[in-house]
């Protein structure tokens, strides 16, 4: 018997037939003698069709209003999924974030959370009952409601398996787990058994939008277990914990991920003195544009080169700038390519790997693919290329690092 907390996102409560889905697999948890406290989003579609009718009254609405107006979505999928579990039998009771007071901070839109009263979900699961909780929301310490930015309910549910000390948290989504690619890119993509929380954050924050970050940083500050699976199919999902330091053989690389949202701008000519980089990039950040990748090259002449990444719909705003500050300093000039794409590959396995750098650039020189940029850390190493050999190069990755071979093994071994 274990205390679960299960996470349904909008598809999966995006109608009341869905709903019900959702409380007959509930109830079976309930019935083989687990505690249960499920997380819902509101139904697919309600939290933009909210925003939309605020956009309607004013295009910059106030934050607070804004927290006040979206939280409703997730208390009308709190109230009919509790109605369908005692339609069952199955006894429930429905809170909203400030019910169970989840305190988080002021922030609207991007609360914080700060504190969690778990006394009353205690009383409830002790009493034998389903506890339904409202994603997403909280309250802050004036009784302000708060959000917590989209995609906010995966971190509710990891904050509530935190407090609760949960044995799991399970989030039930429209895919059946994290993979070790894109499969739209892959075929031979595959779903993985087990993935630690840094690898999951580095396959998050590169573009594979499975789960919101926050939740994974959250689950791996408490160490909470989290399960990745779909709501529609049955199987075990992907398992995302620590590091298994007595795991045999580790893959060095767990996944490739990609992205293709950034572009790349390079000031060129740059007079090679102290505080070049902080006049480049310091105007850049006052804008409000977010730096990714940066490189510089070794200085000639007294000159050097400057390249950074933005996201493409920065690019513009980011170039306009840029020749701002090349007429301040006297650089040559300013250039830029917004059809690039970056693609990493992730793995703690890395750490204790050498030449999985060469490995990579090998397999990208075979397919002469050009390496424009590159950068690395401890679990993952980025390359950024011409957007058109995007799908290549992921593919290429992906069978140099085994990735496909596994698949190959997975099914040997179904079918002996
Ligand atoms: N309903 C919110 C959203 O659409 C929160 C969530 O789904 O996690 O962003
Ligand atoms: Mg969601």
């Amino acid at each position: 018997m274990a205390l679960l907390v299960q996470k349904f996102g909008g598809t999966s409560v995006g109608t009341t037939e869905r709903i019900e889905a959702v409380a007959e697999k509930v109830c079976r948890f309930r019935k083989e003698g687990h505690e249960v406290v499920v997380v819902v989003s509101a139904m697919s579609g309600e939290t933009n069709r909210l925003i939309g009718l605020a956009n309607e009254i004013m295009e910059e609405p106030t934050p607070r209003e804004m927290d006040v107006l979206v939280s409703t979505g997730e208390q009308v999928t709190i109230a009919l999924l509790s109605m369908a579990l005692q339609k069952r039998g199955c006894e429930a009771r429905s809170y909203t974030g400030s019910q169970v007071r989840i305190v988080t901070d002021s922030t609207h839109t991007k609360a914080r959370i700060k504190q969690i009263d778990e006394q009353r979900m205690r009383e409830d699961l002790d009493a034998g009952r389903v506890v339904v909780v409202a994603g997403f929301q909280g309250i802050d310490e004036s009784g302000n409601i708060t959000t917590l930015g989209r995609g906010g309910s995966d971190t509710t549910a990891v904050a509530l398996a935190a407090a609760l000390k949960a044995d799991e948290c399970q989030i039930y989504t429209d895919v059946d787990g994290v993979y070790t690619t894109d499969p739209r890119v892959v075929d031979s993509a595959r779903r993985l058994k087990q993935i630690t929380f840094e690898e999951m954050i580095e396959m998050a924050s590169l573009g594979s939008k499975v789960l919101q970050i926050r939740s994974v940083e959250f689950a791996g500050k408490y160490n909470v277990p989290l399960r990745v699976l779909s709501s529609f199919q049955e199987g075990e999902g992907t398992l995302i914990t620590l590091e298994d330091e007595n795991a045999m053989e580790q893959p060095v690389v767990s996944g490739i991920a990609f992205n293709r949202d950034e572009a790349k701008l390079t000031i060129s000519g740059v007079p090679d003195t102290p505080g070049s980089a902080l006049r480049i990039l310091k105007p850049v950040s006052d804008a409000n544009i977010e730096v990714d990748m940066i490189v510089q090259n070794v200085g000639e002449d007294n000159r050097t080169a400057f390249t950074f990444t933005v996201h493409r719909n920065d690019f513009k705003r980011a170039k306009e700038v840029l020749q701002r500050v090349a007429d301040e300093l006297g650089a040559r000039e300013v250039g830029g390519d917004s059809k690039i794409a970056k693609v990493s590959i992730v793995g703690v396995g890395m750490r204790s790997h050498a030449g999985v750098a060469t490995q990579m650039f090998e397999a990208l020189s075979n397919e002469g693919i050009n390496i424009q940029m590159i950068s690395t850390s401890e679990i993952k190493i980025s390359v950024v290329i011409d957007e058109k050999y995007l799908e290549l190069a992921v593919r290429a990755l992906h069978s140099a690092f085994g990735l496909d071979k596994l698949a190959v093994e997975e099914e040997a071994v179904k079918r002996s």
